[in-house]
């Protein structure tokens, strides 16, 4: 068994989608990055990579390389998938905490929790995602993202 951790955070701007998960949640800023943003994703990818002692995030995909300007972020996360089972690992569930000010994530947890689990390959009760407001940390302007994961080996039931 393995477990891993990963941590984001990304600045909302302006006029750009908001994605979080996967999906497009309606909100007039999004979350400005080299990639979509994708902050939930991106806490993912590195919580699986970390799993198995891998590169992180931003080795894999510089934000220096404009092959990943604008790039869905779940192109991170199947890279990180595969990587996971070449080291002969498979996911059994993950859990993650989202910190933003707005919008609610509340009424678009369910479509975020399927999004991600039709992502990772497992199912919807395999993902847990919770969100906070930031209370008294000052981070209003920007969206924060924790997740953490649990492998267990693909050889083994
Ligand atoms: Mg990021």
């Amino acid at each position: 068994m393995r477990i891993g951790y990963g941590w984001d955070s990304h600045e909302f701007k302006a006029g750009i989608p908001l994605r979080i998960g996967g999906i497009t949640l309606p909100h007039d800023k999004g979350l400005g990055g080299h990639s979509d943003g994708d902050v939930l994703l991106h806490a993912l990818t590195d919580a699986l990579l970390g799993a198995i002692a891998g590169p992180d995030i931003g080795s894999l995909f510089p934000p220096s390389d404009p092959q990943w300007k604008g790039a869905d972020s779940a192109v991170f996360l199947r890279e990180a998938l595969k990587r996971v089972a070449v080291a002969g690992y498979e996911l059994v569930n993950l859990d993650s905490v989202l910190i933003l000010a707005a919008p609610k994530i509340g009424p678009h947890a369910d479509a975020i929790r399927k999004r991600v689990a039709e992502l990772c390959g497992i199912a919807a009760d395999c993902v847990g995602i919770k969100a906070k407001t930031p209370e008294g940390i000052g981070t209003e302007g920007a969206a924060i993202a924790s997740a953490t994961v649990l492998l267990r080996s693909a050889t083994s039931s």
